[in-house]
């Protein structure tokens, strides 16, 4: 039996919660038996095709944004103005989902990718990354070095801890930014040089003007930008203090929020979720200064497995074997593009998690 029982949940989108949506979360709950619900209530651009659940309105288009109401008062110190996603209207999505949640014994995570939301940023192009030669970045990406940026994402993260959560999946913040800075060209090429990082490096003594020009001397110089090598030593300093100022204002998400609640950074969880005693690793951690009794968790999920339809019976076992891997890890295991499936994926869901959860 794996240490940890493995948890199983689906990645709901809230457009998904219209006149049809009492199959699929019926069939999710009642055949599957999931323990949780991944909603994304902040995202960017996304796009559906689901011709076999939705037949009435298969396709569904959103340009991303807030997928739920927010409260104004809470927006007031940030320096940018919350967007709501368009297709949304005058609805309480969120609050209703929350219920039929609740109703049927499911923890409720929300997923959150503020900085890929570019009806965020388009129009306050001072949240954008840009390139050492001052272009935006591409795909469009919020800087976390920008305090604006960071006091939306605490108003944001306030308001939706109204709703009161198990915890949030900061999908965007906690990955790419945080990690080693690659030694390559395209490493290099995806280094933000907006105002506010290069701000960061002369604070704290870098000289930001020429680790651009250096960064552009490297990518200009490198025989292939995708594969080629670099080892400029100033641009190295340049992104390891722009990656310590990022990482340090991450951190400070632990601070309280509004409601007196807290945030766990997922590094900290990921490393204290050995030690869980309580079988779902991301629920709280220990040993951290900000680990209250009701403090939000940040949840990552261990694996997502895209649910495509199986061509045949062998691809339909190899989903079951590969989910079964995945949960002798224990953590966390979501479901998404259930929509975009044949509703007979739910039967191979089924035997996987039921699978999974006999153990080997
Ligand atoms: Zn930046």
């Amino acid at each position: 039996m794996p240490l940890m029982p493995a948890r199983f949940g689906l990645h709901y989108p809230l457009w998904s919660h219209g006149r049809h949506s009492g199959d699929l979360l019926d069939r999710a709950c009642g055949e599957m038996g999931i323990d949780h619900l991944t909603i994304p209530v902040v995202t960017g651009p996304m796009c559906q095709f689901r011709p076999a659940w939705f037949a009435g309105e298969p396709y569904f288009h959103t340009e991303g944004g807030l997928h739920f109401r927010p409260d104004a008062r809470r927006y007031t110190v940030a320096g940018a103005r919350p967007r709501m996603a368009r297709w949304l209207g005058q609805r309480a999505l969120l609050e209703e989902v929350c219920e039929d949640a609740q109703r049927r014994g499911l923890a409720v995570w929300f997923w959150v990718e503020l900085r890929r939301a570019p009806s965020l940023f388009e129009p306050e192009p001072h949240l954008a990354q840009r390139s050492a030669w001052g272009d935006p970045a591409h795909p469009p990406s919020a800087c976390i070095s920008n305090a604006a940026f960071r006091e939306l994402l605490h108003a944001v993260l306030s308001d939706l801890e109204t709703r009161a959560p198990h915890g949030f999946a900061l999908h965007d913040l906690a990955l790419d930014d945080l990690q080693p800075i690659p030694d390559s060209a395209r490493g290099t090429a995806s280094i933000c040089f907006c105002p506010a990082c290069r701000a960061v490096a002369v604070e704290h003594g870098v000289d930001a003007e020429a680790a651009a020009r250096a960064a552009q001397v490297t990518l200009r110089s490198a025989p292939d930008w995708r594969t080629a090598r670099t080892d400029d030593p100033l641009v190295e300093q340049y992104a390891a203090v722009r990656l310590a100022a990022c990482a340090a204002a991450l951190h400070r998400l632990i601070e309280p929020l509004g409601s007196g609640r807290c945030l766990v950074p997922a590094d900290r969880l990921q490393r204290s979720a050995s030690a869980s005693p309580a079988g779902f690793p991301l629920c709280g951690a220990s040993g951290t200064r900000a680990s209250p009794p009701h403090g939000s968790a940040v949840y990552l999920p261990h694996a997502r497995f895209r649910c495509r339809t199986p061509v045949d019976d062998r691809e339909a076992q190899a989903l079951v074997r590969d989910v079964n891997e995945a949960a002798a890890g224990s953590g966390a295991i979501d479901f998404y593009d259930l929509e975009e499936a044949h509703p007979g994926m739910v039967d191979v869901l089924r035997q996987a998690v039921r699978y999974a959860r006999r153990g080997p």
